[in-house]
């Protein structure tokens, strides 16, 4: 590995929290793919034979203590032996990170906070508050259609006042500044969020029409979610296209979950090129769109980035997804994306060993690339160095506004 790829401190601006209690072996396989539990194999079919169960079984043993390529049972009893905190604490603090965004909308069960995430890598956390949550909650509360859009744009301003949790700004999860994350109703962060998140490719898919939705057809959406009652789940492409508008117009970065994730995604409507109209109409705002995940569009993403000032990728979840082909993915993802617009993120759930997976195999990855380009003469040492500072962390601190 280059040693300017090594020592940097990466900042992971695309994450979520992991589970508080032991796994099994489906639990943990369930983990490793985006099937699910359910779908996570068969007797004869399994995870750990796959890109990313190799790669858990080739680099996460001896963070463990234990021989690489050791068994998936001598692995799992060693898990179970050390208890979750330790194996947080292990991998989180090994992941080598200089920073945390910690998406909190996701929470099927109670997970580390942002706080407890930024203590166990010694690291600042940042929350970034879900769109589609936020929503959900004020129609769930049943105030009037025609109010709905000065209730989420008055939430998510004071959802954006300042603060960080964790780590080396706070200490062992003590929150420093606004209260973040956990004890919030909700998992929305009350005070800190530094973007927000739009889950639309989930509901509706990303075919979003480009204008700006007209507070009659906005009072209209609402009022329909009102009228049929609880429990709400936003999927009306005039609300999801209004979510992004009211993050472009309170200048908070706008992340869009694009490409694969959980199995309810129809990915044919996951293709960020969709996206096209609504990039062209909110690029004058200037406020950064980061297109988070987007495998097997990866590609794609990066002619967006090129094209449109405002954009940003990153190749989130599947940097650990495929394992040793991390590096090829890298390098396609910036053949036209410039290096100033592509972040690290581990887009880790649920397991602390992908913090630390995410961030190894970004680094291999960024090093293989980077070598690559110094081996052909195509740029110098120096210039790597910048580079690998600038995807690492740099671009990310720029686009969120972080402190160094
Ligand atoms: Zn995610």
């Amino acid at each position: 590995m280059l040693p300017c790829v090594e020592a940097l401190r990466l900042l992971d601006h695309h994450c979520h929290g992991v589970l508080r209690r032991d796994l099994d072996r489906d639990g943990l396989e369930g983990l490793l793919t985006e099937a699910g539990p359910a779908g996570a194999g068969r007797p004869g079919e399994s995870m750990f034979d796959s890109r990313v169960g190799f790669a858990l079984r080739r680099w996460c043993p001896p963070v463990l203590g234990l021989p690489a390529h050791t068994t998936p049972e001598e692995y799992l009893a060693r898990r179970s032996g050390l208890g979750p905190a330790e194996v947080t604490r292990r991998f989180l603090g090994r992941a080598g990170l200089g920073g945390l965004c910690v998406d909190t909308g996701f929470e099927p069960e109670p997970l580390l906070t942002p706080a407890e995430l930024g203590a166990a890598a010694g690291a600042p956390a940042h929350p970034v508050l879900r769109l589609e949550r936020l929503a959900e909650q004020i129609l769930g509360e049943r105030g009037s259609a025609a109010g709905f859009a000065d209730q989420l744009r008055d939430r998510l301003s004071a959802a954006a006042g300042g603060g960080v949790a964790g780590g080396a700004a706070a200490g062992g999860g003590v929150v420093g500044g606004g209260v973040v994350g956990g004890g919030v109703a909700g998992g929305t962060p009350a005070g800190g969020a530094v973007a927000v998140k739009s889950i639309a490719a989930y509901r509706v898919g990303l075919e979003l029409d480009g204008t700006r939705p007209s507070a009659a057809e906005v009072a209209a959406a609402a009022g329909r979610y009102l009228a049929a009652g609880p429990p709400v789940r936003v999927a009306d492409e005039v609300l999801h296209r209004f979510l992004i508008w009211t993050g472009i117009d309170l200048g908070l970065p706008v992340q869009v979950h694009a490409g694969y994730g959980d199995r309810d995604v129809d990915l044919h409507r996951c293709d960020p090129l969709l996206l096209t109209g609504l990039l062209r109409a909110t690029e004058p705002a200037g406020v950064p769109v980061i297109l988070l995940h987007n495998y097997p569009f990866h590609r794609n993403a990066g002619y967006l980035a090129q094209v449109f000032r405002h954009v940003y990728l990153d190749v989130s979840l599947a940097t650990h997804g495929v394992g040793r082909r991390a590096g090829a993915l890298l390098a396609e993802a910036l053949e036209l994306a410039p290096f100033g617009k592509l972040l690290f993120a581990s887009d880790a759930y649920g397991l602390p060993e992908l913090y630390y997976l995410g961030a190894l195999l970004f680094r291999q990855a960024l090093s293989q690339v980077l070598r690559e380009g110094l081996a052909a003469g195509e740029w110098t040492g120096p210039d790597a160095a910048r580079l690998a500072g600038m995807t690492g962390a740099g671009n990310a601190r720029r686009v969120y506004r972080l402190p160094a």
